[in-house]
């Protein structure tokens, strides 16, 4: 299984790119501004799409994306994600307004994309790759993934979430895990709006992470724009000797 990353930046600006995740070839997890760097083939070969939640920077590139691609696919790109995320995407974005309904184009019996709900906890099997949708806390509806392949190599994905106990639980379920992805949006001297905008601090993430039992390399994402040094070094202050890095945009993981 290999992970690419598209974006994680918590902002724009040269080389940043927000939130967007490439597995394999074929499934996205977001559809931040990541997404628009790859070229039109390899648009067309996502066949699935999980979204963490509603935000515009974890979805900004989707109506973009089903529009660049629609006459180069056969079957419609399956948008999975929470009730409430979907019903984000069907009332303010793809509703003729913002953007068309691309779950109607070109016809509405083959379109481009399909919504599919997904309960958090669910698991869904694609191809030897099995995701697990997990519950967090953020400001709306929002939840993580944790990816494992069928030879047994995994990751983890936060999503946008402030102190929670579900991600760290349901990860110290599973026998291993072998790369945490998560979110450390904002330095300490924004803690308290870290809390308003429900993310994690490096203080807050460094009480969180105290519950994970597998002890896995840690890349930060979704750093505030300008910050990312300061919240890297406050992190690794605080986290106990975990192996820790910056996540890079183009970054490639190669897992079993
Ligand atoms: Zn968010
Ligand atoms: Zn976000």
């Amino acid at each position: 299984m290999e992970l690419r990353v598209l974006g994680c930046s918590g902002g724009i600006g040269v080389k940043r790119r927000t939130t967007s995740f490439l597995v394999d070839t074929d499934i996205l997890i977001d559809a931040g501004s990541g997404l628009g760097d790859l070229t039109l083939d390899e648009m067309a070969s996502i066949r699935h799409v999980f979204l963490t939640h509603s935000h515009l920077d974890h979805l900004n590139f989707l109506p973009l994306m089903v529009d660049s691609i629609f006459d180069r696919i056969s079957s419609p790109v399956l948008v999975h994600a929470q009730p409430a995320t979907l019903k984000v995407l069907k009332d303010h974005i793809f509703n003729w307004d913002i953007w068309p309904d691309f779950s109607t184009l070109p016809t509405a019996d083959k379109p481009v994309m399909a919504y599919q709900e997904m309960a958090p906890g669910a698991v869904i099997e694609i191809a030897g790759r099995s995701i697990e949708m997990i519950p967090v806390n953020h400001i709306v509806p929002a939840v993580g993934y944790r990816v494992e392949s069928s030879q047994g190599g995994s990751f983890a994905f936060s999503g946008d979430t402030a102190n929670n106990n579900t991600f760290w639980t349901a990860l110290n379920r599973h026998a291993s895990l072998d790369l945490l992805i998560v979110e450390a949006a904002f330095s300490n001297k924004d803690e308290a709006l870290s809390k308003k905008a429900r993310h994690y601090c490096s203080k807050t993430l460094a009480e969180d992470i105290v519950q994970l039992q597998h002890r896995p390399p840690v890349y930060l994402t979704h750093t505030k724009p300008g910050e990312e040094e300061t919240i890297f070094s406050e992190c690794q202050q605080l986290f106990g000797g975990r192996e820790l890095h910056q996540l890079q945009v183009g970054e490639r993981f190669h897992l079993k």
